[in-house]
This record gives C-alpha cells, structure tokens and sequence, in this order.
C-alpha cells in the first residue's frame, strides 16, 4: 500500500493484518482504537500487492437489500478487528448539514444497523459518553473529524465535507460534548483523517463567498486560493478558479472550538492524490467509500 504524503511524519500506524487500515499514532498512544479503511481487502505487506474492491456503504444506486449485508458483513469484520462489533455501531445518513446527535441506547445494538441512517435524518456527527459505543463515518474525500476527551471518556465524530465544515461542525460537536457531557475542550484532542487535499479541491466562486460571509473574509483569504483552471474545453479560464483547504479550516474550527493547538493532527494524505489506495469521488472513483471508526474506549497499554 503505497500512500504519498508531504512529509514523511509518522501520523499514521498502517496495519495490513486482516481488512488493511491506517490508525492515528496519537490515539493508539491513548488507547482509542480507531482507523480508516482504503480500497484494499487484503494486502501483503511482504509482496506489496493486496486485493482491491472492499465494500462498506450501500451506495445510492445500490439497493439495501442487496449491497446491506455485504457491507454489513464487512463493516463486522472491521468492527472485530478493533475489539468491537456491528451491534455497538452508530451511523448516520450524512446528508452534508452540521447537525450532531448524542447518541443514546436506541442507537445502537438494533437488528439491522446498516439501515439506521434512514432513522437518523439530516445528521452528520455523533458524540457519546456511552462506554464501547463505535462511531461510523464514511467518505469519498470529505475528511472525517476524530475528537477525544481522555479525561471526560467522552467522543465525538463527524463527517467534513465544505457543508459541514461551513457549518463548523466540529465545534458543534465539542459543544455537545461540553453541554452533555460535561467536558472541557482543553482536555480534549483531535484529529483530522484523511480528505481531498487543496490541490484538489476546486471551488466555485459562491463557496468563497459564503465562507467570507458566515466566517470572515479575512479567514476565507487563508483558506482559499486562486489556481489555473481550465474549461469542459480545454481553454484556460481567465483569472482560475478558488481552490478550498479543507483542513486548515477543521483545524482552524477546533482551535477556536478550544481543542489546543497541540494536541490536533491533521493528516498529510490525500484521497484523491492517492487514488490507487483510496477510493475518491473527485477523482471519480466511487465504487464505494472509506470509513472512519472511533470507539468510546481508553485501553491504556
Ligand atoms: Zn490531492
């Protein structure tokens, strides 16, 4: 699994035992178990060639009743490997909005969990102080956002497209989890997962400008910039088009959120730069998604 990064930090812990996934470093160090998957079922770290294809959402031209329990199957599998299971999962029907529910017992353990979302209508982030509870997130680009209050035993995850990350939806989670749960972001840490890096992320101009209006203009200045772009036609388009760092911007949200500056990663890989790892809607290969997995345990070793 060969994975391009800007730097050669060692962000990530890759495993290739069973479905292959990368985890934080700095949340394997707290005991959180965590991952996000890749296009592989299997790989051989000693021949450096796997099996691609692994299925773990129902996609929209998909029926549930078909694809539900493959993915489902797939999504156990991947649960069991981080010492839980499907029955302890909590999805959503990410629907780009910025809304976060705490999760409760209904939540979870149902009979059939690959169908939650369609109880879960127009949410895009979870929390939980549920001991065990495993928190599913799926993306094509959009980078899930991990939080983590050791000290709380607290969790939250969310999915960060523009939308979201307009909305901030990372703080409104940290919110949820100061109001419900009694936290205190200091405590806290963070971790953005892998996403559609800025070189591949173009905007049109409408995003800039909601950006300039519901944030600043100041801080839309940060986080966009004008690159060459070029019409269906080849010919170049005057003055080029904004390009979006999602990123700086979920980083930028939890800071102002009071997660400290040090204790938020963000990862240095790109799905659709990396598009023979990860499957990327940008780069038009969406057979299926990856997921984010974070379960509300702290396994000091
Ligand atoms: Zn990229």
């Amino acid at each position: 699994m060969v994975i391009k990064t800007s730097d050669d930090n060692r962000i990530f812990n890759i495993h290739t035992e069973g479905i292959p996934y990368l985890s934080f470093d700095v949340l394997d160090r707290l005991g959180v178990p965590n991952l996000f998957t890749t296009r592989y079922i299997s790989y051989d770290a000693a021949t450096g060639t796997g099996v691609k294809g692994l299925r773990l959402a129902v996609m929209k031209t998909e029926s549930i009743r078909e694809a539900g329990p493959i993915v489902k199957a797939n999504r156990d599998i991947l649960a069991r490997q981080l010492g839980s299971s499907i029955e302890f999962e909590c999805i959503t029907d990410q629907k780009h909005t910025n809304y976060v529910h705490v999760v409760s017992k209904e939540d979870f353990g149902v009979p059939d969990p690959v169908t939650k979302p369609l109880h879960r209508r127009y949410v895009d982030g979870l929390v939980t102080d549920i001991p065990d509870v495993l928190l599913t997130a799926f993306g094509g680009d959009c980078p899930p956002v991990y939080i983590v209050d050791p000290v709380r035993k607290a969790v939250g995850l969310v999915h960060a497209g523009w939308k979201g990350t307009l909305g901030r939806i990372p703080e409104v989670a940290i919110a949820n989890m100061v109001v419900r749960f009694g936290c205190d972001p200091k405590d806290m840490y963070a971790a953005i997962g892998p996403g559609v890096c800025k070189d591949c992320y173009e905007m049109g101009d409408e995003v800039y400008d909601m950006f300039a209006a519901q944030w600043s203009k100041k801080e839309a200045d940060r986080l966009f910039s004008r690159y060459p772009a070029y019409d269906a036609n080849g010919r170049r388009i005057y003055g080029g088009k904004y390009h979006l760092d999602l990123r700086e911007a979920n980083r930028m949200t939890l800071i102002r959120a009071g997660v400290p500056e040090d204790r938020i990663t963000v990862s240095n890989v790109c799905t659709k730069c990396n598009v023979d790892t990860f499957y990327s809607y940008r780069a038009k290969r969406m057979e299926n998604e990856q997921v984010a997995m974070l379960i509300n345990r702290f396994d000091v070793r």
